[in-house]
């Protein structure tokens, strides 16, 4: 349970869970493991609510984090992992 990339894995998905809560990042309604750009382009707000959460404790955030800026540096590497506009599993189905 402790080896590195299931750490890593776990900690991506928490910072992904952050960013779709502020609009940051969306989900294909299609491919849910598609991750593309959300409504609400500003990196400031899931970083506030990031913090507000480390801030008060939560159970998952400060296991998988040991500080703040572990947490939002995180957010903003899923972030910029994100991709274009158009789901890439959509666009390989043959819509174009
Ligand atoms: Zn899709």
């Amino acid at each position: 349970m402790s080896d590195m990339l299931g750490h890593a894995e776990a900690q991506n998905d928490a910072a992904i869970g952050i960013a779709i809560e502020t609009g940051l990042l969306q989900t294909c309604p299609i491919h849910d493991d598609s991750l593309l750009p959300g409504p609400n382009d500003i990196l400031e707000d899931a970083y506030k609510l990031a913090s507000a959460r480390f801030k008060a404790g939560d159970e998952e955030l400060t296991r998988l984090f040991s500080n703040q800026r572990e947490l939002t540096d995180r957010i903003k590497r899923v972030v910029e992992l994100r991709g274009d506009d158009e789901c890439g599993s959509c666009n390989s189905a043959g819509n174009a």
